[in-house]
């Protein structure tokens, strides 16, 4: 894709090569930071309010205060897309502790002055291009989702071990992406997506231990439109292994089919009726505007 990914970052748009954080910062050394990622497809944001509603509440839970009110990051997320030259695009936004007093490796959370920066790169899918059309082929990991006693993954973090630790078994396994099990067994999610699983009429999506995604209530949205029943339930691993259809739901590629689960195929290995049908209503209803946010009308003229 033309174009150069941009950050703001200290106060100032910048090539994202150029945007550089202190070895010693909490957000390097503590995983002390929290973020939002939004996409954007034909310079439109999709459901921006909704992601900056899920950015607000992640700060508040780890007790960082953004020191930029929601107009004017609209408005950075917006001209970071616009300096970036970029149609289609993820903008990140991440609130940060800030360094500790003095510069120091280690220090008092609570006297941090807490900060944010932004960045646009290109729209991208959490699996390769093709798979998002064709199918993708998952991993029910080993390793395990940790608990939101521990890290609360209602709240968007870069507590990431678990996920990518997962993630080498999916790859060392020939799979695409892994799904992790919560602590008691049941279906969590994955790095980057909350999973779906169809059965006739019914779409059913894990309950805890997970990021509420924006797309998983699209899919709220949409089954309801489509006259499908949706809940949100505990799933065991075989409810995967044997559901007809499966899906992701991700802001990173949408609706992907899943057409192969472990060592076998998935129902009868092509992307389901009512994935399709969904995923189909999802692309529809952005390009016609849906929950749209145009990058221009936020920009300052
Ligand atoms: N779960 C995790 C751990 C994620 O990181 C993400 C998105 O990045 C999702 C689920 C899906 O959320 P959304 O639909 O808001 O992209």
């Amino acid at each position: 894709m033309p174009g150069e990914s941009i950050a703001y970052f200290e106060g100032q748009f910048m090539p994202l090569k150029a945007a550089k954080i202190s070895i010693v910062d909490p957000a390097v050394t503590k995983s002390d930071i929290v973020f939002d990622v939004v996409s954007a497809t034909g310079r439109t944001f999709f459901r921006l309010d909704d992601h900056l509603d899920r950015f607000e509440t992640s700060c508040r839970s780890i007790r960082i205060k953004l020191p930029v009110g929601r107009d004017e990051l609209k408005r950075i997320s917006a001209e970071c897309i616009d300096r970036s030259g970029y149609e289609d695009a993820c903008v990140f936004m991440c609130g940060t502790r800030g360094q500790y007093r003095g510069g120091v490796a280690l220090g008092d959370p609570r006297d941090c002055e807490n900060g944010f920066y932004v960045y646009a790169v290109p729209y991208y899918w959490v699996v390769p291009r093709d798979k998002a059309e064709s199918g993708a082929h998952l991993w029910i990991a080993e390793t395990r989702r940790a608990p939101d006693e521990a890290i609360n993954q209602k709240a968007k973090n870069f507590n990431r071990m678990d996920l990518t630790k997962a993630t080498f078994e999916a790859l060392d396994h020939g799979a695409d992406a892994a799904v992790l099990l919560s602590m008691q067994g049941q279906l969590s999610e994955g790095a980057g997506f909350n999973i779906w699983i169809v059965r006739g009429k019914t779409l059913l999506t894990p309950g805890e231990n997970l990021l509420e995604g924006i797309t998983r209530r699209t899919v709220f949205d949409l089954a309801r439109d489509l006259g499908l029943e949706t809940k949100a339930t505990n799933l065991p691993p075989e409810a995967l292994l044997e559901a007809p259809e499966a899906f992701l739901s991700t802001t990173a590629g949408g609706i992907i089919p899943v057409t192969r689960v472990n060592d076998r195929p998935l129902g009868n290995g092509a992307p389901g009726l009512q994935t399709s049908a969904i995923r189909q209503r999802y692309w529809e209803k952005r390009r016609a505007g849906w929950h749209g946010t145009t990058v221009n009308s936020l920009l300052k003229h």
